[in-house]
């Protein structure tokens, strides 16, 4: 089951407000969604996500697929029941990781093949491949195989990327159709490197093979921000207006704001979970470090106002010293407090649109974040 409506349009802007039916519930979009690489949302437990108000999460194949793999996950029927997660699950294509992550990652028409960044070990993942293994991890929304490719690429090595994106989507598209059982939904990917009319031609090929959804994936991959959103800009509009939207690996409050602007409806990025590790919590003002020095006698709540369980209960004082002592629960209450503000961002954003008040919303964010 899979069901996108746009319930709200912005009249200054092309954001909009939707919803997003799955097999596992209903989504509110435009959504941001905390990433659980290797099935867990670091150092949050399930419950841990809800009270921070998500709605959906992501795991991610590359790793899931190398460790534990699919005969163990297979067991449990999938993620879901692995994890102890009900909720939706959206699992990437593992295309991203192999680029990144693993080693001798050669490219053929009928895939890619890779050495593990684990033990070494060889593998190739095919678009049917891909297919089945998110089959296995039963996510209510799984993505083709895209050739991503790196910061800078020129035009050509940007055309033969998108090319193959191309080709390896039909593969995905046919084996899907193949083996689903109407429980997910398989979206494109667009890609085409910083170029305009390579982005465009590249949905355009998508959008002849037909997906329940669109994804604009290497983005964020070391470009300046306005290049980012330059492209962004000319590639979300020219997908389809009645199907959901998701710009991969994407980012600060800043860029999810623009993005929304300009028509995307779901996020996934390891901004606030990464920097709560790193003792940074994010707040309507701006990042705050917790290490700093200045917080060492502060009993001040570490964002006063905000409604996450750490900001109920627990000062700065603490954050800080527990940080600066190591201890395992700063990365915990750190990670719920920067979830929480993610996703009642989102939650405002969308407020804002369906009132009709996005861009006085818009304003008022940058004026907050310049004060
Ligand atoms: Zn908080």
């Amino acid at each position: 089951m899979f069901e996108f409506k746009v319930i709200a349009e912005s009249q200054t802007s092309r954001a909009r407000a939707g919803t997003l039916a799955t097999t596992h519930g209903v989504v509110e979009t435009p959504v941001f969604m905390p990433v659980g690489t290797r099935g867990s949302v670091k150092s949050l437990c399930p419950e841990e996500l809800l009270a921070a108000g998500a709605q959906i999460i992501l795991g991610n194949t590359y790793h899931l697929y190398l460790r534990p793999g699919c005969e163990v996950i297979g067991r449990f029927a999938g993620l879901h029941r692995f994890m102890h997660w009900d909720g939706p699950i959206l699992t990437d294509s593992g295309g991203f990781q192999v680029f990144s992550l693993a080693k001798l990652a050669t490219i053929s028409d009928e895939g890619v093949t890779f050495q593990s960044h684990l033990d070494g070990s060889s593998h190739l993942l095919t678009p049917s491949k891909v297919i089945d293994i998110q089959n296995c991890l039963g996510a209510d929304i799984i993505m083709c195989l895209d050739d991503c490719i790196q910061y800078p690429a020129t035009r050509e090595d940007s055309l033969a990327a998108l090319e193959i994106t191309t080709k390896w989507a039909l593969g995905c598209k046919q084996a899907w159709q193949k083996t689903q059982n109407g429980r997910n939904a398989l979206f494109g990917i667009v890609q085409g490197g910083m170029f305009k009319e390579l982005r465009k031609r590249s949905a355009e090929g998508l959008m002849e093979i037909d997906f329940p959804g669109y994804a604009v994936g290497g983005l964020s991959v070391g470009e300046p921000a306005e290049l980012m959103l330059e492209m962004a800009d000319c590639t979300l509009p020219s997908l389809p207006q009645t199907k959901p939207r998701y710009i991969m690996g994407v980012g600060t409050p800043e860029n999810l704001i623009e993005l929304v602007a300009l028509g995307a409806d779901m996020f996934d990025c390891v901004l606030p979970t990464r920097n709560a590790r790193n003792g940074q919590m994010f707040t309507q003002y701006g990042t705050v470090n917790i290490s700093n020095a200045q917080y060492k006698n502060d009993t001040k709540p570490p964002v006063p106002g905000c409604e996450c369980y750490t900001c109920r209960h627990y000062s700065r004082a603490y954050l800080r010293h527990l940080y600066m002592a190591r201890e395992l629960l700063a990365y915990r209450l750190n990670t719920i407090h920067n979830i929480h503000y993610f996703i009642s961002f989102m939650k405002q954003m969308r407020e804002a649109i369906v009132a009709n008040e996005f861009e006085s919303f818009r304003k008022e964010f940058y004026r907050q974040l310049e004060n």
